[in-house]
């Protein structure tokens, strides 16, 4: 049997989730998608080119950062991995970066993408100005509206955003309204998932592409730690991406490993066995079997549904799952921001909002964690200027 969070089982397969469900239409093109990473994934060339951009262009390695004056106050010893430091502000160039490559590989010359909150259409329309290809970003015409200033960024860097006006005018708006385009253009165009989300190989190429941040992060722990790893692994969990890469460092030390959900959007804390979007996975519903709209403080967070590798680590207990609700997140981000000097973003605001309310109690004082520092604040300054006050 392969071990944990290495190659999925035949089909895409975590235990009982993930899979393919797709229509036949773009069935040959998640197989061709498939056998191209595959062999680029096992291409010491590929993979050279891929860490080296994101050396010289991305700015990684992260560091791993102490944190000294957070430590006293809760009682147990805080690290951060600080993927705010990565260029653009988050882990998702990571992902762009290798998916990006992988198109230039295929042969194709155009990539597309959806995006809700704007951050993932932004990093996809980074990576294409990198590699020249064409971008075109899906958006529900709502969410144009709320993330004005990304849509502004997106054009900047060349990509075209087409608003979607069907339906509820947001996300899984502009979902299905990318899969449509690249039913038709399937050729030339890729499709660029955010997460660790979708039919296979998207969940195991996108945990993959994320899976430097566990390695780095395993690495530079030991160094901190005199070799020894972290008692606890913390990370938000929106789609899974950022998490699913940091756990795939330590998944096989005997750290434990928490996914932190917020409580109006918890497709594992919450959710039913279901499929959406291609995939088997946990997913909010309603009594008529709808999908539910999911609610949280961080735009990037407020998705249905849950990669189907965490649903999985949980169902098998491996990882535990977390809910924290919108006033400990707001805590959190002032706490990080006024004991470190650290202005995080809202998604991993959830991550340190669990550490600090379990420190001293499920988390025994003394013990060590690594957090995963998702993305750096600066986006999310103004809402909170507004809650705050
Ligand atoms: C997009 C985003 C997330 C959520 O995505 P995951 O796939 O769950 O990692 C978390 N943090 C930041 C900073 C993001 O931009």
């Amino acid at each position: 049997m392969a071990s944990l969070m290495d190659d999925p089982a035949a089909g895409g397969r975590f235990g009982e989730f993930g899979g393919g469900y797709v229509p036949e239409s773009l069935v040959a093109a998640c197989t061709e998608l498939e056998s191209a990473f595959r062999a680029a994934w096992a291409d010491p060339s590929f993979v050279d080119e891929y860490k080296g951009i994101l050396a010289d262009y991305g700015g990684r390695p992260t560091p791993v950062t102490e944190c000294n004056r957070l430590s006293e106050q809760l009682g147990v010893r805080v690290l951060l991995k600080r993927e705010d430091l990565a260029h653009t502000g988050s882990h998702k160039l990571n992902n762009v970066i290798g998916q990006a490559l992988l198109t230039r590989r295929m042969g194709k010359t155009r990539i597309l993408a959806e995006t809700g909150a704007g951050q993932h259409g932004v990093a996809t329309a980074t990576a294409a100005a990198l590699f020249g290809l064409d971008c075109v970003v899906y958006m529900g015409e709502v969410d144009v509206e709320r993330q004005a200033l990304n849509v502004f960024r997106m054009k900047l860097l060349g990509a075209e955003v087409r608003p979607v006006a069907g339906g509820s005018r947001t996300l899984k708006d502009a979902v299905n309204e990318a899969l449509r385009d690249w039913v038709a253009t399937v050729e030339n165009t890729h499709y660029c998932i955010g997460s660790v989300m979708g039919p296979h190989p998207y969940p195991w190429m996108v945990r993959e592409f994320q899976r430097v941040v566990g390695e780095e992060a395993r690495q530079q722990c030991r160094r901190l730690l005199d070799g020894r790893d972290p008692d606890y692994v913390v990370a938000c969990v929106g789609g899974g991406s950022n998490a699913a890469g940091t756990f795939a460092g330590f998944v096989d030390t005997e750290a434990r490993l928490v996914g932190v959900e917020p409580a109006g959007g918890a497709a594992i804390g919450r959710g039913v066995p279901g499929v959406v979007h291609g995939m088997k996975s946990f997913v909010l519903q309603d009594e008529q079997g709808q999908i539910r709209e999911a609610h949280s403080i961080s735009a990037g967070l407020d998705y249905p549904g849950v990669g189907p590798e965490h649903a999985h680590l949980s169902a098998i207990g491996r990882a535990t799952y977390a809910q924290v609700d919108d006033a400990e997140v707001l805590e959190a981000f002032r706490l990080l921001s006024r004991t470190e000097g650290i202005i995080p973003a809202f998604e991993p605001s959830h991550a340190v909002a669990f550490v600090a309310r379990e420190a001293g109690r499920s988390i025994p004082a003394g013990s060590t964690v690594l957090v995963t520092l998702s993305g750096r604040g600066d986006k999310d300054a103004a809402q909170a200027m507004e809650m705050l006050g």
